[in-house]
């Protein structure tokens, strides 16, 4: 594994200068530390992908199969016909630059291909190059070229160097979402078998059982057993949930990410609580036992497979409705793909809520909600007993998950809940939140060890706004309502703003949450003292 470098060194690289170079006739260098480890053989072989081998991404050869360029160009050609919106980004864009600076890897790398506009241009130069006459007859005059072995290994780089966030969309004047490129050249890449293992290990998992980790149904059971008797030492209460329990009202998903890593296991620990205390008729799935989706930064035939599992199992549950945990591309596969893909969801019924009564419309098709949504409609109804001053010692600011953000609108229910069960907010930058939010830097897969140092650059932008507000107000708490963010956010904050811890939204609800039969709480759920105040 390359080695870390210091800030102060990533900072005094960063140059925004343009190269002297036409970016054409820049060579990639592939640098250590900046790019995921390759698919495994078995991993492509488990879920029935091309090429299933070993191979090394430094190795000059790749070992792809000899007509590669023809399978490539045959899926480009296929994927122009059946997607119009990927025909209309590669035709119309300008070069007005307006997405030139909104990157977050650009911003932590200052290399030029890291622009969204010219991310795009290394697959458009091909299209051009391959598909339009102009581009045949002229070449480089006209922005086109030919689909060499080097160009598609740049292509492998920067298309990994995207973390599908779609901040740059935002400030298109056309609308051009580089994101849907990024998932169209990694569906090229995938003809090939050129995934990454961070990617392909976990929808290989999740395809074989259900969940990221590869977790089987007792491993499950024993974690959450784990978590039940950490909520009894803490709080005297003994919960019970139930697993694969036909007829129970809901089916609840969350990511596997938070039955493990803290601080997701204290996320965990809070949806137990809530639900407990609410005396939801409810079931956790040992199938359907991943919300998010690998399957979505690989093709989108891979992420309607895996995205089906969670609704197979709704109706062989017999369930009404689902609520999902924090997670973020769950989401996002949910509210923008699910119909095109899987279809509404007609056996189940919209979701009401058993508590407060509150229909939930907006999940008229996808019969899904969000947590978040299920809990500020709790809040707001005043069903829930909350002491916010078990969490005067955190000073929160929130971070909007991209895909749940940008990607279906949620800004305000995840702050309406912080602002009621604690007494300190604060909000980060206009420009850095909300639909304007930067990424953690490890969205779309990108979460590995070995490719720390880009993500390291590419969180630059949203550790500088946290540094804002922890020196302005004192914030030492980053809430955020994705599995991804809470395993991503934890080394970004430690390297780039120490002192700021990180936390799901539902960890600190569970905190505030007075428990009928509660003992004297004495500690929060990691096991820290709560302040004097609380007692
Ligand atoms: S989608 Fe996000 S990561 Fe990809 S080019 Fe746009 S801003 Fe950068
Ligand atoms: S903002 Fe849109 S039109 Fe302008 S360069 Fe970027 S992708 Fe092209």
């Amino acid at each position: 594994m390359a080695k870390e470098p210091k800030p102060q060194e990533i900072i005094s690289q960063i140059n925004y200068k343009p190269p002297q170079k036409s970016w054409m006739n820049l060579p990639v260098e592939r640098k250590e530390g900046m790019f995921c480890y390759g698919a495994k053989e078995k991993s492509l072989q488990t879920v029935d992908f091309p090429n299933p081998r070993t191979w090394s991404v430094l190795d000059e050869d790749w070992k792809l199969p000899h007509n590669w360029q023809e399978i490539v160009l045959e899926g480009m050609a296929e994927r122009l016909k059946k997607y119009r919106s990927f025909k209309i980004f590669m035709d119309i864009c300008v070069r007005c630059g307006a997405c030139a600076d909104k990157c977050h890897y650009f911003l932590g790398t200052g290399d030029p291909k890291n622009m969204p506009v010219l991310r795009a241009e290394l697959l458009r130069s091909v299209y051009r190059g391959n598909f339009k006459n102009i581009g045949k007859v002229l070449g480089k005059l006209a922005g086109g070229r030919k689909l060499t072995l080097d160009v598609l290994k740049e292509w492998w780089y920067y298309f990994y160097q995207c973390s599908e966030c779609r901040r740059c969309s935002v400030f298109c004047p056309y609308g051009i979402d580089t994101a849907e490129i990024t998932m169209i050249a990694r569906e090229l890449l995938n003809l090939l078998g050129l995934n990454i293992e961070w990617i392909a290990g976990p929808a290989a998992n999740c395809y074989m059982k259900g969940n990221h980790l590869g977790l089987e149904p007792h491993t499950i059971k024993n974690s959450i057993d784990f978590l039940l008797d950490e909520i009894e030492e803490k709080t005297g209460v003994r919960v019970s949930p139930t697993f694969n329990r036909k007829g129970a009202e809901i089916l609840f998903v969350t990511p596997s990410g938070d039955l493990f890593a803290d601080p997701g296991t204290y996320t965990c620990m809070g949806y137990l609580i809530l639900f407990h205390e609410l005396g939801l008729d409810y079931t956790w799935s040992t199938y359907a036992s991943e919300g998010g989706n690998f399957g979505f930064f690989t093709s989108m035939e891979l992420a309607k497979r895996l995205n089906t599992k969670i609704y197979a199992e709704a109706k062989r549950l017999g369930v009404k409705w689902i609520i999902g945990g924090e997670c973020g591309h769950m989401w996002r596969v949910i509210n923008q793909y699910m119909d095109t893909w899987n279809g509404p969801a007609d056996f189940l019924e919209v979701p009401i809520s058993p508590i407060t009564g509150t229909k939930f419309e907006n999940a008229k098709s996808t019969k899904m909600i969000h947590i978040s949504e299920f809990t500020a409609d709790l809040i707001k109804h005043g069903k829930l007993n909350l002491n916010p001053k078990r969490n005067d010692h955190l000073k929160v600011t929130f971070h909007d998950s991209c895909n749940v953000a940008r990607g279906m609108g949620m800004f305000e229910e995840p702050r309406y809940i912080i602002k009621n069960v604690c007494p300190h907010f604060y909000e980060m930058p206009e420009d850095t939140i909300r639909e304007k939010t930067f990424c953690c830097g490890s969205g779309s897969g990108l979460n590995a060890s070995e490719n720390m140092e880009l993500r390291l650059r590419g969180g630059l932008p949203r550790a500088m706004a946290v540094k804002y507000v922890q020196e302005q107000y004192g914030v030492n708490m980053l809430a955020c309502i994705c599995a991804i963010d809470r395993a991503a956010l934890p080394p970004l904050m430690n390297y780039w703003v120490p002192g700021v811890d990180v936390t799901g939204v539902t960890e600190l609800v569970a905190n505030a949450l007075v428990m009928k039969g509660e003992k004297e709480r004495t500690t929060n759920l990691r096991g820290e003292e709560l302040p004097n105040i609380a007692k």
